[in-house]
């Protein structure tokens, strides 16, 4: 659950446009220029909604050189926006907190489609690439599983997308480390949850 950021809010006499990474609200429009990360090396403004009532948000998720840094630090690979967009396993968490209602801010947000894709080329140059502005659907959000044998390798790829996005394993020290989705441990867990093996 994220913080309401009320300080800002109630200052401010217009609805937020978009919220950033930490789910701060933002009242001009996106662009790359005005994310939190600074260093960031790709940007998607994700259009998501609130499990509990629906209501839709634009919010920015990035990655950065650091990121992926702190991610092969923890002996795991940061996968690319681009390559999580492609495998349909983008998601943004808690929504941003708007008291939109009582149980939504305490729930996984549901992704619906990427608005904007952006790269950045040089330290001052960021580049649209409309062809990853495409839908993202979650598989955990689908009320059915799409059917068909081409499917299965996809759907077992994001599947172990989401596992690895969405566990994290507890260390003997109590820190918190990110499960690499294509590690056994993450073939492991996902056999837990969905019974179904893998074969490597
Ligand atoms: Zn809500």
């Amino acid at each position: 659950m994220r913080t309401n950021y009320f300080d800002i809010i109630s200052r401010i006499g217009a609805a937020p446009l978009w919220f950033d990474e930490h789910a701060v609200p933002r009242f001009e429009p996106f662009e790359p220029r005005l994310l939190a990360n600074i260093y960031a090396e790709e940007a998607v403004l994700l259009e998501i909604a609130c499990q509990g009532c629906d209501q839709i948000f634009h919010v920015a998720i990035t990655i950065s050189v650091h990121d992926r840094y702190l991610a092969s630090e923890d002996g795991h690979q940061a996968h690319e926006l681009a390559e999580m967009i492609r495998a349909s396993a983008i998601e943004f968490g808690d929504p941003p907190n708007v008291d939109c209602c009582p149980a939504g801010p305490t729930m996984n947000s549901v992704p619906h489609r990427v608005i904007e894709y952006w790269k950045r080329k040089t330290p001052f140059e960021w580049v649209r690439d409309s062809t990853l502005e495409i839908p993202v659907p979650a598989r955990w959000a689908a009320s059915e599983r799409p059917s068909g044998a081409d499917d299965v390798d996809a759907q077992l790829y994001v599947d172990r997308l989401l596992v690895g996005v969405s566990l994290e394993e507890q260390r003997d020290d109590g820190t918190r480390k990110r499960i690499d989705p294509m590690s056994p441990i993450a073939a492991q867990i996902f056999e837990g949850i969905t019974g179904e093996k893998i074969d490597e």
